[in-house]
C-alpha cells in the first residue's frame, strides 16, 4: 500500500484494516494477523507514556480484568493467562492497575525509565484489612 499522510485522502476514503482476504480473524493471534499499514497496529505509542504498567506473575489469578479492561487491547493473555504487556500499544492509563483485584496488585505503574527487575524486588507486600 502506499504511504499517504493523513490529509492526501478524499473525503469518504475507506481504511482497510487488513491487506488481502481475511478469514478466522479471532482465531488468529494479534502478531501473525496481516494488518495493512494503515491500521493503527502498525503504529508504536510508547512514547506516549511517563508512566507504565509492571506485571507480577507472582500474585496474578488470571482473573483477566486487565484484559477485559484495557482500553488498548494491550494486555497479552493466551490460554485464559495473563503473558503480560505489549509496549508497543500500551497508553499508560493505569486502567489495567485499578481493575486488578489480588492483594497486593499484580500490576503496578512506575514511571516510564524503570527497570522492570529492579521494580519486581520493590513490590509492596499484602496489606493487612
Ligand atoms: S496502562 Fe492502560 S493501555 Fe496500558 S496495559 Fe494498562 S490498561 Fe492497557
Ligand atoms: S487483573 Fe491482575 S490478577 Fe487479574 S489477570 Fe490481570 S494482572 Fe492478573
Amino acid at each position: 500500500m502506499q504511504d499517504n499522510g493523513w490529509n492526501d485522502f478524499e473525503i469518504g476514503a475507506m481504511l482497510r484494516s487488513f491487506d488481502g482476504a481475511v478469514s478466522d480473524i479471532a482465531n488468529t493471534q494479534q502478531e501473525d494477523r496481516a494488518y495493512s499499514s494503515s491500521n493503527s497496529f502498525t503504529a508504536s505509542v510508547a512514547d506516549w507514556r511517563i508512566e507504565k504498567p509492571v506485571f507480577n506473575k507472582d500474585f496474578c489469578i488470571d482473573c483477566q480484568f486487565c484484559w477485559i479492561y484495557c482500553p488498548d487491547i494491550s494486555i497479552i493473555a493466551r490460554d485464559k493467562k495473563m503473558v503480560g504487556i505489549d509496549y508497543d500499544h500500551c497508553k499508560g492509563c493505569g486502567i489495567c492497575v485499578e481493575v486488578c483485584p489480588t492483594n497486593p496488585k499484580s500490576l503496578l505503574m512506575f514511571i516510564e525509565r524503570a527497570d522492570e527487575d529492579k521494580a519486581l524486588t520493590e513490590w509492596p507486600s499484602k496489606e493487612e484489612k
